[in-house]
């Protein structure tokens, strides 16, 4: 008699906190994927694990995709804290420095560099992680090529009534396509995602930018209003944003670091 569990074995391609050493060790993975989500509020209706949750399934997907098309791609376990400095007076919002987030990318690209990564791509899930200034001061240092995903931004938004940001259509639609049990169901207590203009014109306007305080900014928390959100339009972008980011990663696993850019001269 077995005493393993009925449930068939099915850990998804490439997503390496699902596989076994074996299965990785037995191959080459030229590009990775390293997932940065956040631990807050999100309106009402979505859970706080809503960028890391949403973060992690798209790096999944990639993954799966590039493998099935012949190309290696493993999904890193994701990072659960982002930057969230104007958020801390919001209970149990966890924040990290992006000088955290430096040193933790850091320590990752330098684990990667002897197991033949040649490009690691951040799959970013949240607004507040600014990645491209770490990439700016880490890219001289390592051979490893480094690229950046908005993973919201990668398709098309005109699938959506009014995309939103925060908890807004987008983020809630996603959500209501990969983990429908998280989402609240009753959409009467959903927040609207009103949000309040900046008392100085000069951010108004857009002269200057102020990190946004979210308790003055936002009334629920949320900024855009989800109300108009399917799973259908959630599973349509989701799907077309992981097609153009595994592309972009088979293109990645191959390109020459030389010559990233055409230069006509040379
Ligand atoms: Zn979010």
């Amino acid at each position: 008699m077995s005493d393993t569990s009925p449930r068939a074995y099915a850990p998804r391609p490439g997503v390496l906190q699902e596989n076994t050493w074996p299965t990785m060790r037995d191959a080459t993975w030229p590009v990775a994927l390293l997932p940065f989500g956040a631990t807050e509020p999100h309106n009402t209706h979505l859970p706080y694990g809503t960028d890391t949750l949403l973060g992690g399934e798209v790096a999944a997907r990639v993954a799966s995709a590039c493998i099935a098309n012949g190309t290696n791609v493993v999904a890193l376990p994701v990072i659960p804290f982002g930057v969230n400095t104007t958020q801390l007076d919001l209970p149990l919002t966890i924040n990290v420095m992006p000088s955290t987030q430096l040193a933790i990318l850091r320590d990752v690209v330098k684990s990667l560099e002897p197991h033949g990564v040649r490009g690691l791509v951040l799959i970013n899930a949240h607004g507040g992680n600014e990645l491209r200034a770490l990439v700016r001061e880490l890219q001289p240092s390592t051979h490893i090529m480094l690229a950046i995903v908005n993973w919201w931004q990668a398709a098309d938004h005109r699938v959506f009534t009014e995309p939103g940001d925060h908890a807004g259509e987008l983020e809630t639609a996603a959500v209501m396509h990969v983990a429908p049990q998280l989402v609240v169901p009753d959409r009467d207590t959903w927040g609207d995602g009103s949000t309040n203009p900046s008392t100085l014109e000069g951010v108004r306007n857009g002269v200057a930018w102020m990190p946004r305080r979210w308790t003055q900014a936002t009334n629920d928390t949320g900024v855009g209003d989800p109300r108009a959100a399917t799973a259908e339009r959630g599973a349509t972008f989701m799907a077309q944003a992981v097609e153009r980011i595994a592309a972009f990663c088979c293109e990645l696993a191959v390109a020459d670091p030389a010559r990233l850019w055409e230069n006509p001269r040379r």
